[in-house]
């Protein structure tokens, strides 16, 4: 819902502040139509049927994996494509060597930020589509409305479309409403490549802390450089400091991600590398991340090279888990968002 055109359609049409207020607790709360927020008076309900759509998305496709994982494919009202993942968790643990570190029945939402990104990570499927603009904080929104008309939901995390750091404002003002939903702050985890700024800003921002999570993918500057450009700008060491100050301020570890590329980055010198740089160990918990197949020339790691890389890092007492990977069936996983199918 555009909640700025919302606020001034209320205002044009002489109703008291407070109506917005309620407009949004019904929606948040799932409502499918304006009929259903019996607490306006009937005519305003049709004036706002009238003026004020549900929703600032429409939906242009939509896919259900064979895990349960579902992806929305919307367009903006000036068509800029965006997509959204549901993530259903069933409470499978996993295998001993893939534990699925998730809990009973979660729903998490994977929220864009973007139209396409401006960064050009050479494994993201993103990063090769053209860079449309920064998404409203009521197009984020309206990304989370979508499914939670559908049922309820509880996580979110910023790691579909766009790197949510170069549209910060508009993310923590989304961030401010989630919980009206059912997503508690703690619950929800903004993921960044390494934009300091950002991360800057969700040290000093006021209010509560909302979950940090770096996307590392490479333990010294210049492989991170070739496959993460976004390092020329802000070099590893310096993000890493960023992200220490974080932790000091919020208290919280940081979620380090970690794609695993085949003879790449997955070699055990590179797991000795990383557990160099992640000090102290109470301030990080690394996932590693199989990864998703996109038309990149890149394979993901096996699952041997994967549980290997865990546990040279924990040896060196670096916490690892082993993220089981979702929706791949329908291009929906962790680096296969470009709004193909
Ligand atoms: S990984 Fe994130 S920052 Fe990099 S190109 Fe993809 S969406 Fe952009």
């Amino acid at each position: 819902m555009d909640l700025e055109l919302l606020e001034s359609t209320l205002a044009g049409l002489g109703q008291p502040a407070f109506r917005a207020g309620q407009v949004w607790e019904w929606t948040a709360r799932g409502a499918t139509s304006y009929e259903q927020m019996t607490n306006l008076p009937v005519a305003l309900r049709g004036e706002l049927q009238e003026r004020v759509p549900l929703s600032s998305l429409s939906v242009e496709r939509e896919a259900l994996a064979s895990d349960g994982t579902e992806k929305a494919l919307f367009a903006t009202a000036d068509g800029r494509p965006v997509e959204t993942v549901l993530m259903r968790y069933r409470g499978s643990k996993g295998s001993a060597s893939m534990p699925d570190p998730s809990r009973d029945g979660r729903r998490s939402l994977c929220l864009s930020s973007q139209s396409g990104c401006p960064l050009t990570c050479s494994f993201c499927a993103t990063g090769k589509m053209k860079f449309g603009r920064n998404l409203t904080t009521s197009e984020i929104l309206d990304q989370a409305l979508h499914f939670r008309r559908k049922e309820a939901v509880d996580h979110a995390v910023f790691m579909g479309m766009g790197e949510p750091m170069l549209n910060i404002d508009s993310v923590l003002a989304a961030c401010e409403r989630l919980p009206d939903m059912g997503i508690h702050p703690s619950h929800t985890t903004i993921s960044t490549v390494g934009w300091i700024p950002g991360i800057e800003r969700m040290t000093s921002h006021y209010g509560p802390t909302i979950r940090l999570a770096l996307s590392l993918h490479a333990p010294d500057d210049a492989l991170r450089s070739e496959i993460m450009p976004v390092n020329d700008r802000y070099p590893l060491a310096d993000v890493l400091d960023a992200c220490r100050r974080w932790h000091e301020v919020r208290k919280r570890k940081v979620y380090i991600e970690y794609l695993m590329l085949s003879g790449v980055n997955d070699r055990y010198e590179q797991a000795l590398a990383l557990a160099r740089l992640l000090a102290p160990r109470t301030a990080f918990k690394v996932n590693l991340i199989p990864y998703n197949p996109t038309d990149s020339p890149v394979e993901g790691s096996s699952r041997e090279a994967i549980a290997a890389f865990r546990d040279a890092l924990e040896e060196r007492g670096v916490p690892a888990t082993v993220r089981l990977t979702r929706g791949r069936d329908i291009d929906a996983a962790c680096g296969q968002l470009a709004a193909s199918r």
